[in-house]
């Protein structure tokens, strides 16, 4: 049976992970432009900042029902597994999730670091290869 309880698990489960994003977004100064909700949940637009600030705000909100279910595990270990679940599920690389955006910002990353060139040899390719590469 569902209860009011379980429900009001819910909303405070996705708010603190909403809330991460946002509070993490504020530390980079990044402006939240618009909230809303669909049927897989709330979301939040906000300002575009550079890669390494867009992994760490991505992965906030996960990290965030991760450090819930821990802290609340011996409290209620339904409400416990519940974050759990969220902030794994979230993780998960799909399109339009928090774990797609931080490889698809991680691969931005890559890119940009590896399209510098080296001083000391103009005839490297300035596209990057595939693969680990390594700057010396
Ligand atoms: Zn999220």
């Amino acid at each position: 049976m569902v209860t009011a309880g379980y429900w009001l698990g819910c909303f405070i489960s996705l708010l603190v992970h909403e809330a991460a994003h946002v509070c993490t977004g504020a530390v980079f100064g990044l402006r939240v432009k618009r909230v809303g909700i669909t049927w897989r949940g709330p979301y939040i637009v906000r300002e575009q900042g550079d890669a390494l600030a867009n992994v760490i705000v991505s992965a906030a909100g996960p990290l965030a029902n991760v450090v819930l279910a821990v802290a609340t595990w011996r409290l209620s270990a339904s409400f416990g597994l519940a974050n759990l679940v969220l902030g794994l599920a979230n993780l998960w690389p799909t399109r339009n999730s928090d774990g797609g955006r931080i490889i698809s910002e991680l691969a931005r990353l890559r890119r940009s670091t590896a399209n510098v060139p080296a001083a000391s040899d103009e005839s490297e390719p300035q596209v990057p290869l595939p693969g680990v590469s390594l700057r010396v």
